[in-house]
């Protein structure tokens, strides 16, 4: 087993335990292994392991690389999980199959025109800026109503909500108050959870987790 397999069998089994911990089904929670920076020949172990679902946060990476690795690989899920601009529509729509950055209704009007055009119709997150940061990508705690209704009219499958929480904080009142939006909006999906704290979020109720670096490296 390459290295990259291993530590992702480490990381199922700490999904697991967190989820059963937690009184929940390990099979809620789905590993979105993050691919930014890493090649094919990085990538094609975790592939030979079973894993299907794979995020990367640039389009025009996620072009260059995945068309081949998805040709040869029934099932894969590519996932977009960075700051998506309106331009990078269609292009977007044509690869991904999960958006989780959607955060603003002119880049759903965007996408929807585009999804209309391809017959392709990508379920989407909506990205809640939970620290209120003012870099940050999401939208306003005050406006998710209206995005997820927005959502819910529209073509798009909804997926549920997505946050980052700020940097260096303890993340679990942010991902708590994720998981309270979600049932105050009646969403169950929740993207929440990286390398350092995605045994968190787990247990606060994440149903897809974003793992890049403790793949990849020790
Ligand atoms: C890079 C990235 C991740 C993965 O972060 P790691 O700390 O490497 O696990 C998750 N989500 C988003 C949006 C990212 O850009």
């Amino acid at each position: 087993m390459s290295n990259a397999a291993g530590r992702r069998r480490d990381i199922l089994d700490t999904i697991s335990a967190a989820a059963r911990l937690a009184r929940r089904e390990p099979g809620d929670v789905r590993l979105v292994a993050v691919t930014k920076g890493r090649t094919p020949d990085e990538i094609a172990p975790l592939l030979a392991a079973g894993q299907r679902d794979f995020g990367e946060n640039r389009v025009q990476e996620a072009i260059a690389k995945w068309p081949p690795l998805i040709a040869r690989n029934e099932g894969v899920r590519l996932h977009a999980i960075g700051r998506l601009q309106s331009n990078k529509a269609a292009e977007a729509i044509r690869l991904f199959d999960v958006i989780h950055a959607l955060d603003r209704t002119s880049l759903l009007q965007a996408l929807v025109t585009e999804a209309e055009k391809a017959s392709r119709f990508p379920e989407v997150y909506v990205q809640v800026n939970i620290g209120e940061e003012e870099q940050k990508g999401g939208c306003a705690i005050g406006d998710v109503g209206e995005m997820v209704a927005s959502v819910r009219a529209s073509p798009l499958p909804l997926a549920g909500l997505m946050c980052i929480p700020p940097h260096e904080l303890d993340p679990a009142p942010y991902f708590a108050l994720l998981a309270e939006l979600g049932r105050r909006h009646g969403v169950s999906g929740l993207s929440m959870g990286m390398s350092a704290d995605y045994r968190t979020a787990v247990m606060l109720g994440a149903t897809a987790v974003r793992v890049g670096t403790a793949l990849f490296e020790e």
